[in-house]
């Protein structure tokens, strides 16, 4: 294991470490000290102007691993409301804890809890934790952070289990760096072995192997696990589940991050739920030529989609894209514009019920895949077609076209 040293005869106690150091782990008496709060950030050590603060390697400092026990599962809530995984995690924490004879706890930070706890407490756990504090109602790091690192110093849970949500992505790796033990995340599959330690399984190299990490030296066990991979756990009403309140020291309020407000994403609708998709591809020579193929999709209740390429030139987001790395879509009606027919292009557009091609190269694979094809140059035959879907509806509103 790794830590902070002093060269105590180099060192000429000017301070300079302890009012840099972002973890308040360095103090000044007769001699420098250095407090567990140390992260190894290795500030210190760049600004020490006599080369007294080095990192040193102890084979010998090793984690006392029999002295953790008993699972611990991340109660993630967002506006007061428990996330889904909650539960598939602690059907698993269960299955973990019971296979050990262990304890299963559940952590929940947050404010104006008392109706989640009820909740929780229906569940087969043995514990609850809260901390409880109106800045601690929404994810902050920081303060998260300071709070779990609390919770782990007392109660040194051998296992840890979090959600790989995007708060669980955020709050997990801090955790295992700051008690200096590894990390899985995005687990799909997780067991334990009679000696306590955790298999944690994943996919690795594109998804063409299934690697199975544990963490033998270190404690606790980190993982994130994947949202929707385990089932839910069912509530048990004869499990016994205490209930603890935490203390909250004003130090673990801090944070640099000022809570101002929650905007909801506006929801877009996915172009694979659309029924005319106006697809275009590196035949757009500017991005402000979009504004073309919009009129064009504007005009057939149509929604814009795109190739990769225009997605890498930040022309679109990555949500319009079709294809292998992108979105399959199977609409009534496909326009594919500029669009060369690249076969992981096809691969997310062949099942179209009907495909219209635009290129102005006759030799384009785009023409083995489509139903209709027109050879030439986008630029003349979209403001054409627009004009003429114009005058066509018009003479709809008008009454004035056949069977309408
Ligand atoms: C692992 C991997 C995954 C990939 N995933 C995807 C994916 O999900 N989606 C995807 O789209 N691509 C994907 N690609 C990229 C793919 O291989 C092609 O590079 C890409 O689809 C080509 O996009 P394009 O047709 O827009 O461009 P190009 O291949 O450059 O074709 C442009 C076409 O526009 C025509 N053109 C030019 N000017 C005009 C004009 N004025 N009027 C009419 N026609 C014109 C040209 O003749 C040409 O045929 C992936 C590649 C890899 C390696």
């Amino acid at each position: 294991m790794s830590y902070l040293a002093v060269d105590h005869d180099r060192c000429i106690l000017c301070g300079e470490c302890t009012s840099s150091c972002p973890f308040n782990a360095l103090i000044l008496e007769d001699k420098l000290e250095i407090l567990d709060t140390c992260r190894l950030c290795k500030i210190c050590i760049e600004i020490c102007p006599t080369d007294a603060l080095f990192i040193k390697q102890d084979s010998s400092k090793k984690t006392d691993i029999s002295s953790f026990r008993d699972v611990l599962v991340f109660a993630e809530q967002r506006d007061g409301k428990l996330s889904g995984v909650v539960f598939e995690l602690i059907a698993k924490g269960r299955e973990l804890a019971t296979k050990l004879n262990q304890k299963l706890y559940v952590v929940l930070i947050g404010s104006k809890t008392e109706e989640l706890v009820e909740k929780l407490s229906d569940y087969p756990v043995d514990g609850i934790y809260i901390y409880d504090h109106k800045e601690l109602s929404y994810y902050r790091a920081e303060p998260y952070t300071a709070v779990l690192e609390d919770l782990i110093s007392d109660i040194r849970p051998s296992i840890f289990l979090i959600g790989a949500t995007q708060v669980g992505r955020s709050l997990a790796p801090k955790i295992a760096t700051r008690q200096r033990t590894g990390l899985t995340a995005d687990c799909t599959f997780i067991d334990v072995k009679p000696n306590g330690d955790l298999v944690q399984i994943r996919p690795a190299f594109g998804g063409n192997v299934m690697a199975q990490i544990v963490t033998p030296n270190h404690r606790p066990q980190l993982a994130t696990v994947r949202p929707k991979v385990m089932e839910q756990a069912k509530p048990s009403l004869d499990h016994p589940t205490k209930i603890s309140y935490r203390d909250i020291k004003p130090q673990m309020l801090q944070s640099g991050i000022r809570f101002v407000s929650i905007e909801p994403k506006l929801k877009e609708v996915s172009i694979t739920e659309a029924d005319i998709l106006v697809a275009v591809g590196r035949g757009l020579k500017k991005a402000e030529d979009l504004n073309l193929i919009e009129e064009l999709a504007q005009s057939l209740g149509a929604m814009v989609a795109v190739t990769r390429p225009l997605v890498e030139l930040g022309w679109a987001p990555q949500t319009r894209q079709v294809g292998l790395s992108g979105r399959t879509v199977r609409p009534k009606l496909f326009i594919a514009c500029g669009i060369s027919g690249a076969i992981q292009h096809v691969a997310g557009m062949s099942s179209s019920d009907f495909i219209i091609a635009i290129n102005k190269d006759k030799t384009a694979p785009i023409f083995d895949t489509c139903h209709f094809g027109l050879v030439g140059d986008m630029y003349e035959i979209l403001p054409l077609l627009i004009k003429e879907l114009r005058e066509v509806k018009t003479l709809v509103a008008e009454s004035r076209w056949p069977n309408a």
